[in-house]
């Protein structure tokens, strides 16, 4: 027998490209064009070479207790990691352990199913409405959990509070993690947070790489009840004690600091995003209520398949998902008000030539 036979296979979770040249207008990972605030440069700057010596904060104490104080919880229910993808996988380590399917949307964040197949999970898609929103009642009852984006990747449609709460309420006897990697782009009061008074099964999902930055450094976070947390930490400390490295820490907790310059930015994006939406419209295309840093939108007469491949040639990178109903969509990164307006020009052009 081959040691072949005895190896885990997995068909990978694939990435968006990060092209190495520096021509190009990126609008195909989600990531933000501004940069981080000044104070998060001169946090990492500060960090004496000595420092470097020495493991970093098993605990992220100081991360956490920012992240705590900035949410108004305590810091036990702070949970971080490499990214949100990282405190992701973790959560499904730790959380869907029973055997029996997990529920999420057919068209959703493209990981889930990845790291399902990759730990043996069982899982169970549900498919979205034809109006690409969540149909909540398919999730009540007989899952081993369940994971929803909010709002939800790659159509930016927002679930509103009640039908979050009702997902939570409906499945008390599993945990129900709301991945809120863009909510803070959907303005203030839509997040699960309030929620986590009321409901002990629920796991709040963030990330530092949306609205805050920084996806270079890699910094997720969950936010939970103290004993959801508690069990996170303990499967976290069986895999690697010292996940956030030390200018990540520190950058970290210098992001949650300048909350000005944060909702500034935060503000631009949004901006750009409705002026593009318009604009893409007044070109013929039909694009969701996204209330995320993309848009997803479909050319009424010309293929998605097609403007893809012509706006990679003219340096532009959105990004195309080839999957049965998205396969007309592009979805479009919110980028600088400028790169937005070389994009509206460039498909203007084609448009007006095609
Ligand atoms: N969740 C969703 C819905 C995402 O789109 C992404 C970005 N690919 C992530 C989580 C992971 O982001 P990160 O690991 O950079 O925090």
């Amino acid at each position: 027998m081959s040691w072949e036979a005895n190896v885990r296979r997995v068909i990978p979770y694939t990435p968006g490209e990060q092209p190495g040249q520096q021509d190009i207008i990126k609008l195909n990972t989600n990531e933000n064009p501004y940069p981080p605030p000044p104070g998060v440069m001169e946090a990492i700057r500060g960090i004496g070479a000595e420092r470097y010596c020495l493991y970093p904060d098993p605990d992220a104490g100081r991360l956490r207790q920012a992240l705590a104080d900035y949410h108004g919880l305590k810091k036990e229910q702070v949970f971080v990691g490499v990214g949100s993808d990282d405190v992701l996988a973790l959560a499904f380590l730790t959380f869907f352990h029973s055997g029996r399917p997990i529920f999420f949307p057919d068209i959703t964040y493209s990981f889930y199913d990845v790291w399902a197949d990759l730990y043996g999970i069982p899982y169970e898609t549900k498919p979205l409405r034809d109006d690409l929103t969540i149909a909540v009642s398919d999730y009540r009852g007989g899952s081993g959990g369940i994971i929803f984006p909010n709002p939800n990747a790659p159509t930016g449609i927002l679930m509103d509070s009640a039908e979050v709460e009702a997902m939570i309420r409906d499945n008390a006897d599993v945990v129900v993690i709301v991945d809120e990697a863009y909510i803070d782009f959907s303005g203030d009061k839509k997040s699960a947070l309030s929620l986590l008074e009321r409901y002990d099964n629920l796991l709040v999902v963030r990330t530092f790489s949306k609205s805050r930055s920084l996806a270079g450094l890699r910094i997720g976070y969950a936010l939970g009840g103290e004993k959801l947390i508690g069990y996170l930490q303990d499967v976290k400390f069986s895999f690697n004690s010292y996940t956030m490295n030390l200018p990540s820490l520190m950058a970290g907790e210098a992001s949650i600091r300048d909350d000005v310059y944060f909702r500034e930015a935060l503000e631009k994006v949004i901006r750009t995003r409705e002026w593009t939406k318009e604009k893409l419209q007044d070109l013929g295309f039909v694009c969701t209520d996204s209330r995320s840093n993309f848009l997803f939108a479909s050319h009424k007469r010309v293929a998605a398949a097609e403007l893809f491949t012509a706006l990679k040639q003219a340096g532009i990178y959105v990004r195309y998902f080839s999957r049965p109903r998205i396969d007309n969509y592009l979805r479009i990164s919110i980028g600088t008000q400028a790169q937005m307006e070389r994009l509206i020009a460039y498909l203007q052009e084609y448009m007006d030539h095609n």
